[in-house]
């Protein structure tokens, strides 16, 4: 019911010759993929270049990684959902961790930014994620709970793919377990029903947090994972395909 979504967040990550030649290779690899949703997040400084590229790719999305919340003015270097949805780009990632942890980013503000990019018709990928003293201070559900109640604030369900990234996983080399991963996942799908009722069974929730070729099949065989959000992997052009084909590999 829910079709599988994989993305790439490049992060500060590869000059505009990198993203093509990354690209170039990509699409004719990732070619004959039909069952998958895949979305590349480049920088915005690639993001009209890789959008010429991944242009006939029916298979392929661009995103970008942050939005402004103003639709234009005065705000020195922030980027609007017309400049993104100008350059290509039908998604974008808002309340990444690294957002919140270097750029100040609050739930609020993420909230404000979801909303300006759905005005847009821009649709989210809304990250989401514990840290680990949370974690191990046993917060983890109330984070989540309150990250999905305050960023999602009036928002209708439409458009958003949620990305659980546990903040400990994240560019560290350390996956959840597929318990801990399946448990959050549930936990964030009951709170979404509570809010959004059945409908929450349509909504994607992709796990983010260091997601390789190797680990990809066991995390997608838990029931509540649909998709990775994946970030170290995504440099390197034949990982991230192998992680994009993993059905295929499983069958060799
Ligand atoms: C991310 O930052 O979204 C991410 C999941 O990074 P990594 O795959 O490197 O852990």
């Amino acid at each position: 019911m829910r079709k599988v979504f994989i993305a790439a967040n490049w992060k500060m990550n590869k000059t505009i010759g990198e993203a093509q030649s990354f690209l170039s290779e990509f699409v004719p690899l990732v070619h004959g993929v039909r069952d998958v949703d895949i979305v590349i997040a480049p920088p915005f400084t690639s993001l009209h270049a890789a959008s010429s590229i991944i242009k006939g790719a029916a298979n392929i999305q661009l995103s970008a990684q942050d939005i402004f919340y103003k639709d234009e003015g005065a705000y020195t270097g922030a980027i609007s959902p017309v400049m993104l949805t100008d350059a290509g780009c039908t998604f974008v990632i808002i309340g990444h961790s690294e957002r919140r942890q270097y750029f100040s980013d609050t739930d609020e503000v993420v909230n404000k930014k979801i909303k300006t990019a759905r005005r847009y018709g821009l649709n989210v990928i809304f990250c989401i994620g514990e840290s680990l003293k949370e974690r191990e201070t046993g917060k983890t559900k109330d984070v989540l709970s309150s990250e999905i109640d305050e960023g999602l604030k009036d928002i209708p369900l439409e458009g958003i793919v949620v990305a659980y990234e546990p903040i400990w996983a994240i560019g560290t080399g350390k996956t959840a377990t597929l318990e801990q991963a399946q448990d959050a996942h549930r936990y964030i799908r009951e709170k979404l029903a509570s809010i959004y009722g059945n409908r929450a069974r349509e909504i994607r929730i992709l796990y983010g947090g260091s997601v390789t070729p190797d680990n990809i099949n066991s995390l997608m065989n838990c029931k509540d994972v649909d998709g990775a959000l994946v970030g170290g992997s995504s440099l390197d052009v034949n990982r991230f395909a192998d992680i994009v084909k993993y059905r295929e590999r499983q069958k060799d």
